[in-house]
């Protein structure tokens, strides 16, 4: 498989340039040069097929040409190897749950698959590979994770000041090592220009191999479109059509929600479902793409004013913005009404969402208003709530169980140094090291 630039869909390179380049160099974002359609008969068989063995066939489809069948199962055995559940919450609308994986949220699929395949794509390499990555969250602490102690690879994570939970912070800050973690005084686009600046500064670029593992990489991108397989086939009613609810903020995992529509997965409507960080759902409604400085909200994760995967979206559609606005729409929220959402369908139903799931949530219900009788829903449950411990206990006003996996997190020691949201400052700190 060849992977174009957005803005230059001429240019082709190889999986591992485009995996190691993470942007391109026009600034654009990789594609892949064609999108394989699944036949009749892999649907047919998708209901028996355990996770694992649906991510070969799907993985296999898309990079044959370029890795072996044993590192095709061994990436995906490393990638799918936690479940995700598809959890009836009310009649006709679904929890898919992609938080059972080691930092309990949906980042560490991505973050498993680059890395492993970073690894492999790199065993010859002889340079420190450096990986950049720019947090709201949860990516930090998947891809701290993914890495952590492999060998040949140094990962530093730019994270915003006082903007990501407590929890996540320990996540990634408290594990040394190779990863490093600078808390940038500053918002998540600040660390998102910063580390975009550098992957193009010639200087840093001559002097050192520097990677990106942020969602913009196909190889964190990509196998996003895996659990939109599993969770179709996951579905009772095969018959009835369906709208799939993905809560965004950077408008990756929506964009591999769509690679897996365009690889023939029966998905009828995507909905956009965000915080007050409303770009797309704006665009959609007006047709004008309007990047805004971010704003706080408790669904922090999605707190981005620049969705950098938005272009993704379009180029799936062949550019055609009337053909996106065909299989997608948006909705947005405030805090408020998050809130009230979790706490309603923890009373009414019992189950418990976090933040973000409560976002899809609620773009789902809006969406299915009136069209119960035609259409089941699925919302992506991005994070465990217990990430999100101190909103998830004040909005229900009572305290939740922290899972052990997050509890061993919270005595360690944060380890991060502070740096100014300037590029020179923190091409100074890469340059010394
Ligand atoms: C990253 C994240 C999101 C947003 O995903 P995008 O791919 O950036 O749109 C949503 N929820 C949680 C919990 C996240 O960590």
């Amino acid at each position: 498989m060849k992977f174009y630039s957005t803005n230059n869909p001429e240019n082709f390179v190889s999986l591992k340039e485009a995996v190691i380049k993470g942007l391109a160099p026009d600034q654009g974002l990789y594609m892949p040069e064609r999108v394989p359609v699944m036949p009749a008969e892999f649907f047919q068989e998708l209901p028996f097929m355990s996770f694992q063995e649906m991510g070969v066939e799907i993985i296999r489809a898309l990079f044959k040409e370029d890795l072996t069948e044993t590192q095709i199962q061994v990436l995906v055995a490393h990638t799918l190897s936690f479940p995700a559940p598809l959890v009836q919450v009310e009649e006709g609308v679904y929890s898919l749950e992609l938080f059972h994986g080691p930092t309990l949220a949906f980042k560490d699929f991505g973050a498993r698959f680059c890395s492993k395949l970073m690894s492999m794509l790199m065993a010859k390499e002889e340079r420190l590979v450096r990986v950049l990555v720019a947090t709201s969250g949860d990516t930090g602490s998947a891809v701290a994770n993914g890495f952590y102690k492999v060998p040949g690879v140094e990962v530093i994570i730019l994270y915003p000041k006082g903007k990501v939970s407590k929890l996540q912070e320990k996540q990634f800050t408290t594990l040394g090592e190779n990863i490093h973690c600078l808390e940038v005084d500053g918002v998540f686009d600040d660390c998102q220009r910063m580390v975009k600046q550098a992957f193009l500064d010639e200087e840093l670029n001559q002097k050192m191999l520097l990677t990106s593992a942020n969602s913009i990489n196909i190889a964190r991108w990509i196998p996003q479109c895996l659990y939109y397989f599993h969770a179709w086939a996951q579905l009772p009613d095969k018959e009835k059509k369906l709208a799939v609810s993905v809560p965004s903020g950077n408008f990756g995992n929506i964009g591999a929600g769509i690679l897996a529509e365009r690889m023939g997965l029966p998905i009828d409507i995507f909905v956009a479902s965000t915080n007050v960080n409303k770009v797309v759902p704006e665009f959609l409604d007006s047709g004008i793409f309007e990047p805004m400085p971010s704003l706080a909200t408790i669904s922090n994760s999605m707190d981005v004013g620049n969705p950098s995967n938005f272009y993704r979206l379009l180029d799936l559609y062949g550019n055609d913005e009337a053909k996106l606005k065909s299989k997608m729409v948006g909705y947005y929220f405030s805090d408020e009404e998050t809130a009230e959402a979790l706490r309603k369908v923890n009373t009414t139903t019992g189950y418990l969402m976090d933040p973000h799931g409560a976002v899809g949530y609620l773009g789902l219900k809006n969406f299915l208003e009136g069209k119960e009788a035609e259409f089941q829903g699925i919302f992506l449950e991005t994070a465990h709530p217990g990430k999100f411990q101190s909103t998830v206990e004040e909005v229900l006003q009572e305290s939740i169980q922290l899972p052990e996996r997050l509890q061993a997190f919270l005595t360690k020691e944060v380890k991060s140094e502070s740096m100014g949201n300037d590029f020179e400052e923190f091409k100074e700190y890469l340059l010394a090291r």
